[in-house]
């Protein structure tokens, strides 16, 4: 069942949402190759706490241990911090964060190059973060999920890449991930659900520089393309309002 939120629960996601953004900000200035990813993981979460009243919402959650999810390179989603993952240059990291505050629940992601990286890799970063743009301008009130999916879908193949389609962005605020509505990164304009004011969701292309299948490595947490290629990841949480899409996961 969809919930659909109070505005004034919005204004308490837009809150928590802004300790995450700000988390981001930080993260992205320190991340340099040679660090580990349990050193950025550390860092996120020590910040996340110095606010009062957040706290990381993805620690422990199904039994994840970190507070962020660092992916790399060719790793999807889900990456676990780890003291052995060290930032080389020219990597691509997918940062994941998830913040609890007044009982709310956000959620947002950004993909950093390290150093500096191939051509390719920098077009993957413009074209997703263009696609999750595209995909927030889709989300207006009255439209439906299948006018984000689209709007996504379009730039992605539009510049020659790939949308992942086993893994969906999803309603977010009472809970991290509430089961309904489900927000793929793929669709047809006016299909799917309503978009009504009050819905939040997060919105999340996945992005391959080459195939669109994945698979899951034998820790169970991390996925990574099945062709090895490259994958990026943006991510905003959004309300609907009626004055159209606001995004929840804005930097202070
Ligand atoms: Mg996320």
């Amino acid at each position: 069942m969809i919930q659909l939120k109070s505005p004034r629960e919005i204004d308490t996601m837009a809150e928590g949402g802004r300790v995450l953004a700000d988390t981001i900000v930080m993260l992205r200035d320190e991340v340099r190759p040679g660090m580990t990813t349990l050193e950025l993981d550390r860092i996120a979460e020590d910040f996340i706490r110095s606010h009062d009243g957040a706290i990381p919402s993805f620690k422990g959650l199904y039994g994840f241990p970190g507070s962020l999810c660092t992916s790399i390179n060719h790793e999807i989603v889900h990456g676990i911090p780890s003291k052995k993952r060290l930032l080389l240059n020219g990597d691509l990291l997918s940062i994941d964060v998830g913040v609890k505050f007044g009982g709310m629940f956000t959620d947002a992601a950004t993909t950093v190059a390290i150093g500096e990286v191939d051509v390719t890799s920098q077009r993957l970063l413009d074209v997703t973060e263009r696609a999750l743009n595209a995909g927030i301008n889709a989300a207006q009130p009255g439209s439906h999920i299948g006018d984000i999916g689209a709007a996504v879908q379009e730039v992605v193949e539009a510049a020659g890449f790939s949308v992942v389609r086993d893994l969906v962005g999803h309603g977010v605020g009472y809970k991290p991930h509430e089961d309904e509505p489900q927000v793929p990164n793929y669709g047809k304009p006016k299909r799917g659900t309503k978009l009504m004011p009050g819905l939040t969701i997060a919105i999340e292309p996945m992005v391959n520089a080459g195939g669109a299948r994945m698979r899951t490595l034998p820790d169970r947490w991390t996925i990574v393309t099945a062709d090895g290629s490259r994958s990026a990841h943006f991510e905003h949480t959004v309300a609907i309002t009626e004055q159209g899409p606001r995004v929840l996961t804005s930097p202070g």
